[in-house]
């Protein structure tokens, strides 16, 4: 991805650098192709040269790029199981997830980790946005997903003869977990994406108390994928499956709605990162019956979200890191709302606006594996960058309404918000 060349100076506003740190007033933001070479009070920044471009924050906030840590390019308008996989041809996927990519970067969502594809789209929508082919936030791939037989997501009756070869790989013991991951390191991804638990989404035999891997076959798994340098995570809801995949090595952890005490003590000792995910559980149970999800399914919803509302607190006041990300891509909680989840955290959840930030920003990137390179705004890291209208710490709501920002800016150059120059429609082949 091109990085901006020049000097840029943006002044007039509250920065936020994304570390948790108190937000500086009247501070200063200087980059230098692309980087940032100073960050803090506009009283001792240093002297600039002839040609510096000016930015003028217009006294809202000046903070880091959102991180998107559970994000699905290729989910659009689900509305049950089956549409997650053949609703639509991959081209016609392949297509709308570039659509989506873009509206999260307008979003605000400079950097976002896969939470599962179907096929390998993000690992070309990936090449696609690091060419500056396509608009979208920095990404980390995960493409196609593991679930064991008879789990969560094997859910086509054998009578049907339809595979799930487009969304997951669908597993019976060590050797085929292996053999999944395998396939995963030549496709190019990074982080292997499974299910070690079932969902309130099917609540006959894959509740959100089942398990849908043995420990056996995740250790396989993350053994394997640890070998070729890839990261493993796992929908964990079922309090078992939560200790299995954190004593099998697991690198994060989605959704962790179970936690009991020894669980957070596995978490907490290897510092093991969780992305709840809860505004998708919300919005199931306020819109569910529009979309016909039955009396059953929409309580299972409650329980998870009440479950991993209260695990989510206990995490972050224990001393645990918390991602931002919100599975979004089903018809009740369609992409764009992404920072929905942030607003959820701070009114029902009872974090700071200060501290969803730093989980949306700093563990983002970190959770990427990228946090020496973006997350915060500190001297040296790329300037993925938001100027924002309004004090977004005395309203957090502010992040939901992309109108509002002025400039969304990713290696410096501004590519959304008020300020962009419409994206370039010339690509130079060569
Ligand atoms: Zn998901």
């Amino acid at each position: 991805m091109k990085t901006a060349s020049g000097t840029t100076l943006i002044t007039n506003g509250q920065l936020i650098d994304g570390t948790g740190k108190a937000p500086i007033a009247n501070a200063t933001l200087i980059l230098r192709d692309g980087r940032i070479v100073y960050a803090g009070p506009a009283v001792g920044a240093p002297k600039l040269p002839l040609g510096t471009t000016k930015l003028d924050a217009r006294g809202g906030t000046i903070m880091p790029g959102l991180v998107e840590a559970h994000f699905h390019a290729t989910y659009f308008n689900i509305t049950a199981l089956e549409d997650l996989d053949i609703k639509y041809p991959v081209e016609y996927v392949s297509l709308l997830s570039s659509v989506n990519t873009r509206l999260a970067l307008e979003c605000g969502y400079t950097a976002a980790r896969s939470g599962g594809c179907l096929f390998n789209v993000d690992v070309w929508l990936k090449k696609a946005i690091e060419e500056d082919l396509i608009a979208g936030p920095r990404l980390a791939a995960s493409g196609r997903e593991i679930c064991s037989a008879g789990g969560l997501m094997d859910w086509n009756p054998e009578f049907r003869k339809i595979g799930m070869e487009g969304l997951v790989f669908v597993i019976n013991g060590v050797e085929e977990a292996r053999k999944a991951v395998r396939a995963l390191v030549k496709d190019g991804i990074e982080w292997v994406k499974t299910y070690p638990t079932g969902d309130a989404a099917s609540p006959d035999v894959n509740d959100h108390h089942t398990l849908c891997m043995t420990f056996e076959e995740m250790h396989a798994v993350v053994a394997t994928a640890h070998n070729h340098k890839l990261k493993v995570t796992g929908h964990c809801r079922a309090t078992q499956g939560i200790k299995n995949a954190l004593l099998a090595g697991y690198d994060s952890i989605e959704h962790g709605t179970f936690m009991d005490d020894e669980a957070l003590d596995l978490l907490l000792a290897r510092d093991v990162p969780c992305v709840p995910a809860l505004f998708f559980e919300k919005m199931s149970i306020e819109r569910g019956r529009e979309f016909g999800l039955s009396q059953r399914v929409i309580d299972g919803h409650q329980e998870t979200l009440d479950g991993g509302s209260a695990s989510a607190l206990r995490i972050l006041r224990a001393g645990g890191r918390l991602g931002m990300g919100g599975d979004y891509g089903f018809g009740w909680n369609p992409h764009g709302d992404y920072a929905r989840e942030l607003t959820f955290f701070v009114k029902h959840v009872g974090l700071t606006p200060l501290e969803v930030i730093t989980c949306a920003t700093k563990t983002g990137a970190e959770i990427m594996g990228r946090g020496d390179e973006f997350g915060t705004l500190e001297t040296g890291k790329l300037a993925d960058v938001l100027l924002i209208e309004g004090d977004v710490t005395a309203d957090i709501t502010i992040l939901e309404d992309r109108r509002k920002f002025l400039a969304v800016m990713q290696g410096g150059i501004i590519k959304a918000g008020q300020l962009a120059q419409p994206f370039p429609t010339v690509v130079k082949w060569h």
